[in-house]
């Protein structure tokens, strides 16, 4: 959206300022008289200083005062490196002092603080992230679920978890986002099938669209972020996610240094602050590196996998020609790039036909 006067390029330089715009400054020009043209010249411009704040060019883009102006993501994440790294050494401290130096916790927290590194690592050129989930595999253990949390220094405290695993009936797969997602521990059941969910990663973010101050924006090679240090905490873009994927810090995320992981993105899974949005960067901080996300290698039967939709030898291309590949809520319009497929059944077909209550002959 414009603010400033319409302007069109006159060819000789100098640009044109809309007629109508021309016409108003000229009517209050006029209207308003030299009165008032003679009263803003008296203003006592120190008085008025004191009265009001100048707008700095960072207030006008929305970026933060901490966010110093002109500072590279690189330079950020070198800042963000010390300041955490002091951080954890005083809670190391703490540590040590209560169980003692010789304690594993003691060994442990210092150690954690060592290691930390906050990279800010972009994107390769023309890589295409995607993730696809085979719903016939997945047998709903939530391993996913802890190795992202423990990946993604996600809060204890919180309740904050990036994927929730959905369990459906299996005879009538319909309602997904309504359905359970916390359940007991007697996964999987034979009469459920596992959806696990988090952020699409969608070509067409409607999470992006709504963010006031532009601290989540989708990077080339598909990854939806969010910087930390410029969220504001509006919550706009979790209401605008038909996934339901953002999850807010609504009290001091709260991480024990000991459980650290230090291999850090600044846009990923370094630690964030009170009343700022997260959600999942398909493990920035690996897949930047050439790894792969926690939860794909936290699988303990494989259902996930995770490539390159433009290199056609990827594991997630051989899906998507082997088996297909199905998107949730595809009348959002938000064209996801976590996608579904349906791999071989893990159920035998007699078994199957047997609990949907069809007579099998046992000798055939
Ligand atoms: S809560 Fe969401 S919409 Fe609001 S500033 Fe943070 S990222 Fe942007
Ligand atoms: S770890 Fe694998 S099998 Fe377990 S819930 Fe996650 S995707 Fe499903």
């Amino acid at each position: 959206m414009s603010v400033g006067p319409r302007r069109e390029g006159s060819g000789n330089g100098s640009p044109k300022v809309d007629e109508s715009r021309r016409n108003l400054l000229k009517a209050m020009a006029v209207g308003a008289g030299a009165a008032a043209l003679t009263s803003v010249a008296a203003v006592d411009k120190e008085k008025f200083k004191k009265a009001l704040r100048k707008v700095s060019i960072e207030d006008l883009l929305g970026v933060p005062a901490d966010v110093e102006a002109g500072s590279t993501l690189e330079m950020r994440a070198k800042k963000k490196e010390k300041e955490l790294k002091e951080w954890c050494r005083k809670e190391a401290e703490k540590i040590c002092q209560e169980r003692g130096d010789a304690s594993e916790d003691c060994k442990l927290a210092r150690q954690k603080c060592d290691l930390i590194t906050v990279k800010a690592t972009p994107a390769k050129k023309g890589v295409r992230y995607a993730m696809a989930l085979d719903v016939n595999k997945c047998i709903g253990c939530r391993r996913c679920v802890y190795a992202c949390v423990m990946e993604n220094n996600q809060a204890r405290n919180l309740g904050i978890e990036w994927i929730r695993v959905l369990e459906l009936d299996r005879m009538e797969f319909q309602d997904l986002l309504g359905s359970e997602w916390y359940y007991g521990n007697e996964a999987p059941k034979k009469e459920n099938v596992y959806v696990p969910i988090a952020c699409m990663h969608c070509e067409n973010p409607p999470c992006v669209m709504v963010c006031p101050v532009k601290a989540t924006w989708k990077e080339p090679d598909g990854i939806v972020v969010v910087d930390y240090d410029v969220c504001i905490g509006c919550r706009y873009c979790a209401t605008a996610c038909p996934y339901g994927a953002r999850r807010f810090n609504w009290a001091k995320p709260y991480v024990p240094v000991q459980e650290l992981n230090p291999n850090m993105h600044i846009l990923g899974n370094v630690p964030r602050q009170v009343h700022v949005m997260e959600k999942c960067t398909w493990c920035i901080q690996r897949t930047r590196d050439g790894g792969v996300p926690a939860c794909v290698e936290a699988c303990p039967v494989g259902a996930r996998v995770f490539g390159d939709l433009n290199d056609p030898n990827s594991p997630i291309r051989r899906i998507a020609e082997e088996y297909g590949l199905f998107v949730l809520k595809p009348e959002a319009g938000t064209k996801p790039r976590f996608f579904y497929f349906f791999g071989p059944s893990r159920t035998p077909p007699r078994e199957e036909a047997k609990s949907e209550g069809k007579e099998v002959k046992e000798n055939a």
